[in-house]
């Protein structure tokens, strides 16, 4: 039988780590024949909620969990570890400057890739779910340089899915049927969902709807529909986030199908004009354990235009956090 795989979970006791948690544990992250175990790190305030956490879990019996370490040491919770899920970040309250948000993950993210350095497994991939994703995966990978840049990468996935139930919505098709939608750019209110490239029974997305849904209902809804949750929920998504970071981690480890590609935020390597290094949302497949930017899509200007003011957004983060010394 196969060695259990060493899952990590930052920010565990919180609202995403508590849809995630369970599911991980029940086999879903890494397939129904791997067994877990998991390691969560939570700050010392929040160890004892995180224990709590970690009862129930026991309680389940999940025949594939094979142990649960909590901690509130970086080094600890990163040992040997194969998966690591960044869940916990510094959410920005009232008033708070981009500066001083991107300072207090910097805090966090800083010690967390130098603690991935350190001691994680050669094989490690990280999921960075805590915002602003992108750039905390930025800082994270930063501060990592013997693990392979492209191991780092942060969530689109649920902007994807988002787009994906839009979609079909508006189509009446099924999720199933729609292949090759985009998300494009920086996990923010900028990102770029493209139905350009898109395909519904074979034809473009873009071309079965009216251009004015697309631009004025379709984008802003998918871009803003984390605040419409809030506003109906009295509180922030939490169940979709964990269940885009299992699809996420589990595409990544098991590939995706052929004739599709999904949407993730990785190192760029300069593919459709987006600067070398930074950690952008592309179109990916993943094959070989490993997610590749699809080549050769043709942009328009409408896209053009988009994507860049996204990754336009990225540059000035990664500037910011490179002027206050965290890259
Ligand atoms: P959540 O579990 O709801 O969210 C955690 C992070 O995920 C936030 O940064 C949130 O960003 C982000 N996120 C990304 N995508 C989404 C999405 N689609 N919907 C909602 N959130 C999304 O936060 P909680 O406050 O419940 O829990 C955070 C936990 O992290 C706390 O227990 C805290 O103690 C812990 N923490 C742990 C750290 C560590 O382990 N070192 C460091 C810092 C915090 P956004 O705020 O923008 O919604």
């Amino acid at each position: 039988t196969q060695a259990p795989v060493n899952v990590t979970v930052t920010g565990a006791a919180g609202q995403i780590g508590y849809a995630l948690l369970f599911r991980i544990a029940s086999g879903q992250l890494l397939g129904a024949d791997t067994p877990v175990k998991l390691r969560l790190l939570e700050i010392p305030q929040a160890v004892k909620a995180a224990e709590g956490t970690a009862m129930e879990l026991d309680d389940c019996a999940f025949p594939l969990l094979k142990g649960i370490d909590i901690t509130d040491d970086a080094k600890k919770a990163f040992d040997g570890t194969n998966v690591a899920l960044l869940v916990g970040a510094r959410p920005r309250t009232k008033g708070m400057e981009r500066g001083d948000l991107l300072a207090a993950n910097g805090g966090i993210f800083k010690p967390q890739g130098e603690a991935i350095n350190a001691g994680a497994a050669d094989d490690v991939r990280v999921l960075v779910v805590g915002n602003p994703a992108n750039t905390n995966a930025l800082i994270a990978q930063a501060h990592a340089p013997d693990v392979p840049a492209e191991r780092f990468t942060a969530m689109t996935r649920l902007d994807h899915n988002r787009a994906l139930s839009q979609l079909s919505a508006k189509l009446g098709v099924a999720v199933t049927d729609i292949k090759k939608l985009t998300i494009w750019g920086n996990h923010s209110a900028t990102q770029y969902p493209d139905l350009f490239n898109a395909e519904v029974g074979g034809k473009v997305a873009a071309e079965q709807v009216e251009q004015e849904w697309l631009k004025d209902t379709f984008i802003p809804t998918v871009a803003k529909r984390g605040a419409a949750i809030i506003e109906a929920r009295g509180a922030s998504s939490a169940a979709s986030a964990a269940n885009a970071a299992i699809d996420h981690v589990y595409d990544w480890v098991n590939g995706t199908p052929e004739g599709d590609w999904t949407s993730a935020a990785v190192v760029s390597d300069g593919s459709y004009g987006v600067p070398e290094g930074l950690i952008s949302s592309f179109p990916v497949v993943s094959r070989n354990g490993r997610y590749e930017i699809v080549q050769g899509l043709e942009i328009g200007e409408f896209s053009r235009e988009r994507i860049d003011a996204s990754v336009q957004e990225l540059i000035e983060e990664r500037d910011a956090v490179k002027q206050l010394g965290l890259i």
